[in-house]
Protein backbone atom coordinates (compact mmCIF):
# COMPACT_ATOMS: atom_id res chain seq x y z
CA UNK A 1 0.00 0.00 0.00
CA UNK A 2 1.35 3.51 -0.42
CA UNK A 3 -0.30 7.08 -0.74
CA UNK A 4 -1.17 7.78 -4.33
CA UNK A 5 0.22 11.40 -5.50
CA UNK A 6 -1.87 13.67 -7.45
CA UNK A 7 -2.89 13.10 -10.15
CA UNK A 8 -3.88 9.25 -9.49
CA UNK A 9 -7.47 8.59 -11.55
CA UNK A 10 -8.12 6.50 -7.52
CA UNK A 11 -8.33 10.41 -6.42
CA UNK A 12 -11.02 11.63 -8.80
CA UNK A 13 -12.94 7.95 -8.40
CA UNK A 14 -16.26 8.31 -7.03
CA UNK A 15 -16.22 5.24 -4.13
CA UNK A 16 -18.56 2.99 -3.26
CA UNK A 17 -20.06 1.75 0.15
CA UNK A 18 -18.34 -1.06 2.05
CA UNK A 19 -20.19 -4.24 2.22
CA UNK A 20 -18.49 -6.36 4.78
CA UNK A 21 -16.33 -5.94 7.56
CA UNK A 22 -13.57 -8.50 7.42
CA UNK A 23 -10.09 -8.98 8.07
CA UNK A 24 -9.17 -7.83 4.65
CA UNK A 25 -10.94 -4.64 5.56
CA UNK A 26 -8.92 -4.56 9.02
CA UNK A 27 -5.66 -5.26 7.08
CA UNK A 28 -6.31 -2.04 4.97
CA UNK A 29 -7.37 0.27 8.10
CA UNK A 30 -4.50 -0.53 10.01
CA UNK A 31 -1.91 0.12 7.43
CA UNK A 32 -3.77 3.53 6.49
CA UNK A 33 -2.92 4.62 10.17
CA UNK A 34 0.60 3.48 9.96
CA UNK A 35 0.89 5.55 6.68
CA UNK A 36 -1.06 8.67 7.69
CA UNK A 37 1.72 8.43 10.71
CA UNK A 38 4.85 7.96 8.35
CA UNK A 39 3.50 10.72 6.62
CA UNK A 40 2.75 13.01 9.53
CA UNK A 41 -0.97 13.54 8.25
CA UNK A 42 -4.13 13.23 10.67
CA UNK A 43 -6.64 11.96 8.06
CA UNK A 44 -6.09 9.42 4.91
CA UNK A 45 -9.23 8.13 2.81
CA UNK A 46 -8.91 5.07 0.95
CA UNK A 47 -9.25 6.69 -2.67
CA UNK A 48 -5.62 8.14 -1.39
CA UNK A 49 -4.02 4.81 -1.21
CA UNK A 50 -6.34 3.48 -4.54
CA UNK A 51 -9.12 1.70 -2.61
CA UNK A 52 -12.41 2.38 -3.67
CA UNK A 53 -14.02 2.14 -0.20
CA UNK A 54 -15.90 4.54 1.25
CA UNK A 55 -13.69 4.91 4.24
CA UNK A 56 -11.59 7.08 6.06
CA UNK A 57 -8.99 7.20 9.31
CA UNK A 58 -8.47 10.04 11.71
CA UNK A 59 -6.50 10.72 14.71
CA UNK A 60 -6.78 15.07 14.77
CA UNK A 61 -3.72 14.58 17.66
CA UNK A 62 -1.27 13.38 14.55
CA UNK A 63 0.21 11.03 17.48
CA UNK A 64 0.62 7.31 16.84
CA UNK A 65 0.33 6.64 20.57
CA UNK A 66 -2.61 8.29 21.27
CA UNK A 67 -4.76 5.02 20.23
CA UNK A 68 -7.52 6.39 22.01
CA UNK A 69 -7.88 9.14 18.96
CA UNK A 70 -8.23 6.73 16.20
CA UNK A 71 -11.42 7.21 14.46
CA UNK A 72 -12.69 4.87 11.74
CA UNK A 73 -15.21 6.18 9.12
CA UNK A 74 -16.91 3.58 6.85
CA UNK A 75 -19.81 4.66 4.53
CA UNK A 76 -20.28 8.30 6.66
CA UNK A 77 -22.79 10.85 5.53
CA UNK A 78 -22.79 14.33 6.48
CA UNK A 79 -26.25 14.96 7.57
CA UNK A 80 -25.99 18.73 8.43
CA UNK A 81 -23.45 21.51 7.41
CA UNK A 82 -23.72 24.74 9.81
CA UNK A 83 -22.70 28.47 8.55
CA UNK A 84 -18.78 28.55 7.22
CA UNK A 85 -15.39 29.12 8.06
CA UNK A 86 -12.44 29.39 6.01
CA UNK A 87 -8.89 27.73 6.92
CA UNK A 88 -5.98 26.09 5.81
CA UNK A 89 -5.54 22.97 4.39
CA UNK A 90 -3.20 20.68 3.39
CA UNK A 91 -3.15 16.64 1.42
CA UNK A 92 -0.92 13.95 1.73
CA UNK A 93 -1.67 13.44 -2.38
CA UNK A 94 0.11 16.81 -2.55
CA UNK A 95 2.73 16.87 -0.37
CA UNK A 96 4.20 20.24 0.94
CA UNK A 97 1.06 21.80 -0.94
CA UNK A 98 -1.20 24.67 1.69
CA UNK A 99 -3.93 26.77 0.61
CA UNK A 100 -6.62 27.91 2.22
CA UNK A 101 -10.47 26.32 1.92
CA UNK A 102 -14.14 27.29 2.98
CA UNK A 103 -16.09 24.95 4.46
CA UNK A 104 -18.99 24.47 6.72
CA UNK A 105 -18.01 25.59 10.50
CA UNK A 106 -19.92 23.06 12.20
CA UNK A 107 -20.92 19.63 10.61
CA UNK A 108 -23.10 16.56 11.95
CA UNK A 109 -21.32 13.46 10.62
CA UNK A 110 -22.87 9.79 10.87
CA UNK A 111 -20.69 6.63 9.92
CA UNK A 112 -19.88 2.63 10.90
CA UNK A 113 -16.72 1.96 12.94
CA UNK A 114 -15.10 -1.25 12.48
CA UNK A 115 -17.54 -3.03 14.61
CA UNK A 116 -20.24 -2.09 12.32
CA UNK A 117 -21.67 -0.16 15.17
CA UNK A 118 -23.20 3.52 13.71
CA UNK A 119 -21.86 6.51 15.80
CA UNK A 120 -22.63 10.18 15.28
CA UNK A 121 -20.75 13.43 16.35
CA UNK A 122 -21.41 17.04 15.88
CA UNK A 123 -17.67 18.45 15.10
CA UNK A 124 -16.55 21.64 14.70
CA UNK A 125 -12.99 23.42 14.27
CA UNK A 126 -10.07 20.98 13.26
CA UNK A 127 -12.60 17.87 13.31
CA UNK A 128 -15.15 19.57 11.43
CA UNK A 129 -12.37 20.68 8.79
CA UNK A 130 -10.87 17.06 8.41
CA UNK A 131 -14.13 14.89 8.36
CA UNK A 132 -15.31 17.44 5.36
CA UNK A 133 -12.10 17.28 3.57
CA UNK A 134 -11.57 13.42 3.89
CA UNK A 135 -15.40 12.72 2.83
CA UNK A 136 -14.87 14.81 -0.35
CA UNK A 137 -12.33 12.01 -1.06
CA UNK A 138 -14.81 9.38 -1.39
CA UNK A 139 -16.87 11.54 -3.66
CA UNK A 140 -13.21 12.21 -6.13
CA UNK A 141 -13.47 15.62 -4.62
CA UNK A 142 -10.30 17.51 -3.90
CA UNK A 143 -9.43 20.31 -2.08
CA UNK A 144 -7.76 22.03 -4.66
CA UNK A 145 -11.82 22.15 -6.08
CA UNK A 146 -12.89 23.64 -3.08
CA UNK A 147 -10.08 26.73 -3.32
CA UNK A 148 -11.40 30.16 -3.47
CA UNK A 149 -9.50 31.49 -7.14
CA UNK A 150 -6.96 33.70 -5.79
CA UNK A 151 -5.76 30.62 -3.58
CA UNK A 152 -6.55 28.65 -6.35
CA UNK A 153 -3.98 30.60 -8.57
CA UNK A 154 -1.25 30.59 -6.32
CA UNK A 155 -1.22 26.59 -6.03
CA UNK A 156 -1.55 26.44 -10.17
CA UNK A 157 2.23 26.24 -10.55
CA UNK A 158 2.55 23.26 -7.91
CA UNK A 159 -0.58 21.62 -9.51
CA UNK A 160 0.96 21.21 -12.47
CA UNK A 161 4.37 20.34 -11.33
CA UNK A 162 2.32 17.18 -9.38
CA UNK A 163 0.96 16.55 -12.72
CA UNK A 164 4.31 17.05 -15.08
CA UNK A 165 6.16 14.72 -12.08
CA UNK A 166 3.08 12.07 -12.05
CA UNK A 167 3.04 11.68 -16.05
CA UNK A 168 6.79 11.15 -16.04
CA UNK A 169 6.66 8.35 -13.87
CA UNK A 170 3.80 6.84 -15.22
CA UNK A 171 6.40 6.99 -18.21
CA UNK A 172 9.07 5.43 -16.33
CA UNK A 173 6.95 2.88 -15.47
CA UNK A 174 6.44 3.43 -11.60
CA UNK A 175 2.82 3.62 -12.28
CA UNK A 176 0.41 1.84 -14.34
CA UNK A 177 -1.51 3.63 -17.48
CA UNK A 178 -4.75 5.10 -15.96
CA UNK A 179 -6.61 3.01 -18.04
CA UNK A 180 -5.27 0.30 -16.07
CA UNK A 181 -5.54 1.91 -12.74
CA UNK A 182 -9.38 2.55 -13.49
CA UNK A 183 -9.84 -1.41 -14.58
CA UNK A 184 -8.66 -2.16 -11.29
CA UNK A 185 -10.56 -0.09 -9.22
CA UNK A 186 -13.76 -1.06 -10.93
CA UNK A 187 -12.91 -4.70 -10.16
CA UNK A 188 -12.20 -3.58 -6.59
CA UNK A 189 -15.50 -1.94 -5.75
CA UNK A 190 -17.55 -3.42 -3.14
CA UNK A 191 -20.25 -5.16 -4.81
CA UNK A 192 -23.81 -5.12 -2.80
CA UNK A 193 -24.53 -8.77 -1.57
ZN1 LIG B 1 -6.55 14.95 1.26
Amino acid sequence: MQIVPYPHPALRWKSRPVQEINADLRKAVAEMFELMYAHNGIGLAANQVDLPYRLFVLNLTGDQDAKEEELVFLNPEILKRKGTTEGEEGCLSFPGMYGDVKRAAEIVVEAFDLDGNVFEYTLDDLGSRAVQHENDHLDGVLFIDRMVDTVRKTCDPMIADFEAQYRRKQTEGLFPSDDVVKARLKELEPKPS
